[in-house]
């Protein structure tokens, strides 16, 4: 069965809750076995930078789903915690994006895969490197995309809790 690595954020509202939320609502979901997940990272915000940290966490899941599918998933549950979609890169509660889904390679107009900047950012990279080191994303592992990134204040905050 495919793996797909999953990188939640936000910086609206009760952001662990929504990825409390997220993880419950993935793992509840029929063909969907949530296998790992990263630790909570505090990251500064990018691309508009006069909003709130965001927090930010990955997770790798086992599903017969297709990446299609797992997409509409993913924005189904963004929207049940409230996601507005107005400001690009602005605030939000809730943002699941499919950073990679096994060694496929999707390149149509809502659905690109692996997700085309998750290699240059470091609140992507950090995460994902704690339960995906060796992933190969694009020609490179994880760690070693990691590696070229800039990690300037983000910070593991240590796990979820329940
Ligand atoms: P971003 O995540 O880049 O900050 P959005 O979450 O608002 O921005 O993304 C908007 C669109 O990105 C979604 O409507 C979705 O169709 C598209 N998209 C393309 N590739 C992916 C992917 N790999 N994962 C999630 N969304 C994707
Ligand atoms: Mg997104």
């Amino acid at each position: 069965m495919p793996v797909a690595a999953l990188s939640l954020g936000g910086n609206q509202r009760d952001v662990k809750d929504a990825f409390r939320h997220a993880l419950r609502r993935l793992a509840a979901t029929r063909g969907v076995m949530v296998r790992a997940q990263s630790t909570l990272w505090r990251t500064p915000p990018w691309g508009k930078t006069d909003q709130p940290d965001f927090l930010n966490m990955a997770t790798l899941v086992e599903t017969i789903l297709s990446p299609r599918e797992l997409l509409d998933l993913c924005q189904t549950i963004e929207r049940e915690r409230g996601r507005s979609r107005s400001v690009r890169w602005g605030p939000r509660t809730l943002d699941i994006d499919i950073v990679a889904f096994g060694d496929e390679v999707i390149g149509e107009a809502d659905l690109v895969v692996p997700h085309p900047r998750a290699t240059e950012r470091a609140f992507v990279l950090a995460p994902l490197a704690e339960i995906a080191g060796e992933l190969p994303i694009n020609g490179r592992r994880v760690d070693e995309w990691l590696a070229r990134v800039d990690l300037a204040g983000a910070r593991s905050i240590g796990p979820l809790d329940a």
